[in-house]
């Protein structure tokens, strides 16, 4: 049994130590009131629930986290177990604290043990995508390796359960983010449970040779310290024996015994400055036999996980291989508390803010190898804020398209699953199909052998690619009929409001010319392509508009003016492409090319000779000469038909700080908007810049500067302007 007074007093030093001047008012009031949440609360060995918290606290401590991580350990478990409140907490301790309870919270509801390899990456994301602010994870972790060190008092089922999901998942987190001290005893203490033999062997090993290797490593200390020392190179040396899991693996991957494993020494030289780092390798080589190709420099080149260090392995007259890592004292921190040290540094108050934002985001950052890079990190995590992940009932991972609904999940399953789809269970209740997922949800799929199959309104619901292509794709095969009259009367109904003929469809020659320009054998195949939403009415109106109309209105063009040509006999001024001319029924519009306007900008019109109306955006360089009196009777007054939803092309141009893979950050912002590019190309420039172009379709100026601002937050983009040509 262990005390409260004992942890209390612990965690009040640790607390004293790692974060001077530290309000011990507040962390008083924050362990009584977890003490008296906790008090009807035992540990399985009997003890006081609180000293759980206190020791999670501590180690939160000494990882150097700040105040607010602190009360957050403190209070780690309140919500989870007792009556306390998240509006209790923000109350009495603050709201960053209470959001980081309950973040912790959410965690240990979330079920993270899944059996199979390729699932690990999808759980860690999930487990980061959950946390939102690294601190979260990081008081996890602190939990996790408390709940490590007191295994014993677990049943063995849980205790192998518990060991396997750390070695799966917070073990390699904490590699991640470059914490080796507390990976290696989770990995030693997971070890212990998972394979009770071979650790005992390696322990019994290591013991019955422990005189022989402390006075080897002894001799070794020795000499690199005397020849440092009167170099006059300030040093602190040791040696150690690498951790148990470490030497396991070796021995598993190796398939060796243990005696005919070399390297399980390290030694480390720590130093004040980077020169002497190499000065201290150099005294190494010279004092030692070299082992070809086994020198790195991590700290010309650091690893992922920022770790800096120079290794490398040599051999001494005893003929004993073993490593010597040379590093600074900042190095060492980084290595002992990876992005916990971030905190160490800035409360130290020496390094500015930018640049521990910078550290972290990088940290993060150069984890992701491949994945998508639009995240930002400050305090908060928000990488995976694209993704979704969820459970089947089986405990299969599914990663969707943030905001997809059990429609997605079921397509992503399988398309017969989607088509057979009649409702959804979320976390084992009915919910409506078209709910949102979140991240952990365990989602069943409901379907039956009568259901209609997928309705047209699904299209609008997913969010998923794969389902609308898979939803689009039934429609195509099971219900032709019903695509065709389908199609058909949305088809017409474009017609009619462009005032083009339906009887240019059946008419001859220009029957022919239309299909072709459609590449459509006949009508009923467009029709049912409409149908099943492989094309919009209005985009295959559009295509052909201009042969119906040059073909159907020919005199009309010969015409010199042609607002004489256009018959004014409707009060309602119809709108053509969107736009209404005033005073103008059903004439030619065309948007200018220069200035790309989209609807909500503001415009004019301009009479061409011959085109009809040519629109601009009101501010365009090319209307400065409205005032002109030789042009003036030309330029006319146009608006936009509100409820008018068809797409509108413009372009942008992107200033970029050229970099690869820049170009497929674009397009896939684009695709993700699920934005309808027309082009999309890019040029370098001089200096290290290049511009990019991309045209595309949008139905309004909301909606273009949406578009705008998810380019503009594309890493490297620096400015985007309106499109002139
Ligand atoms: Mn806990």
């Amino acid at each position: 049994m262990e005390s409260f007074a004992e942890h209390y007093g612990a965690m009040y030093q640790t607390v004293n130590r790692c974060l001077p001047g530290a309000d011990m008012e507040r962390i008083d009031r924050a362990v009584e009131y977890a003490r008296q949440k906790h008090k009807d609360q035992k540990r399985k060995d009997g003890s006081p629930y609180i000293i759980h918290p206190l020791a999670v606290a501590e180690i939160v401590a000494e990882m150097g986290l700040d105040m607010e991580a602190i009360l957050g350990a403190l209070l780690h478990d309140c919500i989870e177990d007792t009556d306390a409140s998240f509006d209790e907490i923000s109350k009495l301790f603050g709201k960053t604290t209470a959001e980081l309870v309950e973040g912790v919270t959410k965690l240990t509801r979330a079920n993270f043990s899944s059996s199979e390899e390729q699932q690990m990456e999808n759980l860690r994301k999930m487990f980061m995508a959950m946390s939102k602010d690294i601190r979260v994870v990081l008081i996890k972790i602190a939990d996790r390796l408390h709940n490590m060190r007191t295994m014993q008092y677990q049943t063995p089922a849980k205790q192998i359960s518990k060991c396997r999901e750390t070695m799966d998942i917070y073990a390699p987190l904490a590699h991640r983010l470059g914490m080796q001290k507390i990976k290696w005893e989770l990995e030693d203490i997971a070890l212990q449970y998972l394979d009770p033999g071979a650790y005992e062997r390696i322990m019994n090993y290591l013991s019955a040779h422990k005189e022989q290797d402390e006075a080897f490593m002894h001799t070794i200390q020795e000499k690199v310290t005397d020849r440092l020392s009167s170099m006059g190179i300030h040093n602190t040396t040791y040696g150690r024996i690498k951790h148990v899991y470490s030497i396991y693996r070796k021995m598993t991957t190796q398939d060796k015994a243990i005696d005919e494993l070399y390297d399980i020494y390290a030694f480390r030289v720590i130093v004040d400055t980077i020169p002497n780092c190499y000065n201290v390798l150099g005294h190494i080589h010279d004092l030692f036999n070299l082992v070809p190709g086994r020198f790195k420099d991590y700290i010309s080149t650091p690893k992922p996980n920022m770790y800096q260090s120079l290794h490398t392995t040599v051999i001494g007259n005893q003929g004993i291989p073993f490593e010597v890592q040379i590093r600074t004292w900042e190095m060492h921190e980084t290595a002992e508390y990876g992005i916990a040290a971030h905190w160490k540094y800035k409360q130290g108050g020496a390094a500015g803010d930018e640049k521990d934002f910078e550290w972290v985001r990088r940290l993060l950052e150069s984890q992701q190898d491949t994945d998508a890079e639009d995240y930002v990190v400050s305090l908060k995590i928000d990488m995976f804020d694209d993704e979704v992940f969820v459970f089947t009932p089986r405990g299969k991972i599914v990663s969707l398209p943030a905001g997809s609904t059990p429609i997605d999940f079921a397509y992503m399953i399988h398309s017969g699953v989607g088509n057979a789809l009649v409702g959804a269970k979320v976390n084992n209740r009915i919910c409506n199909i078209d709910t949102p997922l979140e991240n952990g949800d365990i989602v069943e799929i409901i379907t039956s052998k009568s259901a209609k199959g997928p309705s047209r309104d699904w299209l609008n619901i997913c969010k998923s690619n794969q389902a609308r292509t898979k939803i689009k794709q039934w429609f195509k095969k099971e219900k032709r009929e019903e695509n065709i009259a389908h199609g058909k009367a949305s088809f017409e109904a474009e017609m009619k409001r462009l005032q083009l003929p339906m009887s240019a469809l059946s008419d001859g020659e220009l029957e022919a010319q239309l299909l072709k320009k459609l590449a459509f054998d006949n009508w009923d195949d467009m029709y049912a392509a409409i149908g099943y939403g492989g094309l919009t009415a209005a985009k295959a109106v559009g295509r052909i508009r201009d042969d119906i109309n040059r073909a159907t209105r020919a005199p009309v063009d010969k015409n010199t003016n042609p607002l004489k040509t256009v018959e004014d006999t409707r009060q309602n001024r119809h709108a053509v492409n969107g736009v209404i001319v005033e005073d103008i029924d059903s004439c030619m519009i065309k948007f200018s090319r220069c200035c790309t306007p989209v609807p909500g900008d503001a415009i004019v019109g301009f009479i061409t000779k011959g085109f009809g109306v040519s629109i601009h955006r009101a501010d365009c360089p090319n209307t400065v000469h409205r005032d002109d009196p030789r042009q003036a009777a030309r330029w006319v007054r146009v608006r936009w038909a509100s409820q008018d939803e068809q797409p509108f092309e413009t372009t942008l141009e992107l200033d970029c700080i050229t970099r690869d893979g820049l170009l497929l950050d674009v397009a896939t912002a684009m695709t993700t908007a699920r934005i309808r590019v027309r082009e999309l190309s890019g040029k370098d420039l001089p200096g290290g810049r290049s511009v990019f172009t991309v045209r595309f379709e949008v139905k309004n100026v909301a909606e273009l500067e949406a578009v705008r601002n998810r380019l503009l937050n594309i890493r490297d983009v620096t400015g985007s302007r309106r499109g002139q040509n």
